[in-house]
């Protein structure tokens, strides 16, 4: 077939249809959503969003069982939700090929962490595979089923953002059709009870003896001979740029296996260089397994442990050349805020108004913490909103008529609602606010279980959100529109008054969904603004002043009039129709 460019994330969704894999279940989190979206398309695969990354894996191993190849998708913090299937699906092993893909995001493009997934292969006794560009991903996806199935293994692939996010060539090859592999009961691989875990955990320590002789030969790793005077080990994006910042001035180890990792060949690349490098973004763990086979590397004495590393930062460590001078960013920074007419911005506004104290959650409502609006005092993980807010209470109870939670619609059926049991089962004091907006925003606009329809846009059942919060024991649910200030102010103190857990569901679809109407944009009367920034509070992008006119920008506003709301000197109108 013939050459083409591909995102990495799509490589790796034609890479899972080219292996024949027909299963696929993921959540999405940038940046890994896209491979699942991309690999929707394919007919042969069927491909569906879980509520989270747990479910997601559990469903992809049970599809494995069955005799299919399968696949799940996520992000580095997702994989922490699923770590509790994988380390056990590490003991059962698979039966058709089961793959899962981590997508870390070195430097927080959008992310609250920056961990180093690298540390789950090891800790879960799984190969690992990372791709440094599209081609990779396509073929290491392919490849992945067969070192699955070839060692019994679940196989973890590392992405990166900018692996996953960057284009460069692949060739595409046919699909490999493949019938399911018949089913075989067998308990004593399947069902982790004690004693058939402990003979599973034996057969674990064989395969990671085997998968290192695989290390030690397969072509996902390979060594480039230049110059010998400097030897570089490096692994996906790290390996770009350290070929794009050092060239034929350096010979290269590429690991494409970073675990295991290869024992006597390291031991060979050494002793071919003057000086051996590790160049690795997050944590030194190449490095550390260097160390332990008594190799003289120089890693993170040189580099940092933050963010992602530029090839002029590696040129001026290795080569000493100059430092890259600190040019000041052509363009001013720009931190993320709620879109112009979020239907949810005025909650916010509401919110910083009552002096509430907010535990927060991840997506677009984390961006409620911004200025001016500074509503969130705490956001951990996906979920943790509605259980912190429980331990938030129960240690100041005489706060719990000023502390509320925050969580949108998608996030609290991946991990809010276990919070919400919890909060009623231990007779807890608060209020829940779920803020509806028909969609999973900030990934963008993925379906949920409560949109009625899945990912392939397919009608299907509507999970009914306030039937959920009564059914599993809250007594007060009301629904109310975000837009109605007065009413959720309102509401709010009478919800935050009564001594049990309550539930505000606050509904207005995401002003960017296609079937959303939008108004006609607001304008500024000049004679009429007498400057007094009131309507600067809800933070609306739309909003400029050059510290003495006020305008609106037009090509933002989509007229949601919540700015209108606030001017006490009814200066704002729809366009054309103000004073001057
Ligand atoms: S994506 Fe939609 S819900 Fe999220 S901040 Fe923007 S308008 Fe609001
Ligand atoms: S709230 Fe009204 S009067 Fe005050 S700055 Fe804004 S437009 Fe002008």
């Amino acid at each position: 077939m013939a050459e083409t460019m591909m995102l990495g994330n799509q490589a790796v969704a034609r890479g899972l249809w080219e292996a024949g894999c027909r299963f696929v279940s993921s959540y999405p989190g940038t940046p890994s959503t896209e491979i699942t979206e991309y690999v929707s398309e394919y007919p042969e695969v069927y491909a569906e969003w879980a509520p989270n990354e747990k479910v997601a894996v559990e469903a992809a191993v049970g599809a494995s069982v069955a005799g299919a190849r399968a696949f799940s998708g996520m992000k580095h913090v997702g994989l922490n939700v699923a770590a509790d299937p994988i380390f056990t699906a590490a003991y059962t092993g698979v039966s058709a090929g089961l793959v899962v893909a981590v997508a870390d995001d070195q430097g927080m493009h959008s992310s609250q962490n920056e961990q180093d997934s690298r540390h789950y292969a090891r800790a879960a006794k799984l190969p690992m595979l990372e791709p440094s560009d599209s081609a990779e991903c396509l073929d290491f996806a392919r490849r992945a089923f067969d070192l699955s199935e070839a060692h019994d293994t679940p196989v973890l692939l590392r992405l990166s953002t900018r692996v996953s996010h960057s284009q460069s060539r692949v060739t595409p090859s046919e699909r490999q059709e493949r019938e399911r592999r018949p089913y075989q009961k067998d308990a004593g691989k399947y069902v982790m009870v004690p004693a058939a875990a402990r003979v599973r955990h034996a057969a674990v320590e064989t395969r990671l003896t085997a998968l290192t002789e695989v290390a030690e030969t397969s072509a996902f790793n390979t060594v480039e001979r230049h110059d010998k005077r400097i030897g570089v080990v490096a692994a996906g994006i790290a390996y770009q740029t350290a070929r794009e910042a050092l060239g034929e001035k350096a010979s290269y180890f590429k690991l494409g296996m970073i675990w295991p990792l290869p024992e006597a060949s390291l031991r060979a690349f050494a002793a071919e260089v003057d000086t051996l490098f590790v160049i690795e973004e997050l944590d030194d763990f190449i490095e550390t397994h260097c160390r332990k086979l008594g190799l003289a590397v120089q890693g993170k004495a040189l580099f940092s442990p933050l963010g992602e590393y530029t090839a002029e930062q590696v040129r001026a460590v290795i080569l000493g050349t100059e430092a890259p001078a600190q040019t000041p960013a052509a363009i001013p920074g720009r931190p993320p805020v709620l879109c112009p007419g979020c239907p949810h911005r005025g909650l916010f506004h509401v919110l910083h108004k009552m002096k509430l104290t907010v535990t927060g959650d991840i997506g677009c409502y984390t961006l409620g913490a911004s200025p001016p609006l500074s509503a969130i005092d705490l956001c951990i993980c996906m979920g943790a909103s509605v259980s912190s807010l429980h331990g938030f209470v129960q240690v100041r109870p005489e706060m719990a008529g000023q502390t509320v939670a925050v969580i949108g619609d998608s996030t609290f059926f991946h991990s809010g609602i276990t919070g919400l049991i919890n909060m009623v089962y231990n007779k807890s004091h608060g209020t829940v606010l779920i803020l509806d907006n028909a969609i999973t925003g900030m990934t963008g606009h993925q379906q949920n279980p409560a949109t009625g329809l899945t990912l392939q846009g397919v009608p299907t059942h509507k999970l009914d959100i306030e039937a959920l919060c009564r059914a599993v024991g809250v007594g007060r649910v009301r629904v109310l529109d975000p837009h109605d200030l007065a009413e959720m102010e309102a509401a709010l103190r009478e919800e935050l008054a009564a001594p049990e857990p309550s539930v505000i569901v606050a509904r207005r679809p995401c002003v960017l969904l296609p079937y959303v109407k939008r108004e006609t944009p607001l304008a500024i009367d000049g004679p009429n603004c007498r400057g007094c920034r009131a309507c600067m509070n809800i933070g609306c992008p739309a909003i400029r002043t050059d510290g003495r006119v006020m305008t609106i920008d037009r090509s933002l506003c989509v007229g949601c009039g919540l700015c209108a709301r606030l001017c006490r000197f009814g200066a704002i109108h729809p366009e054309g129709e103000q004073k001057a």
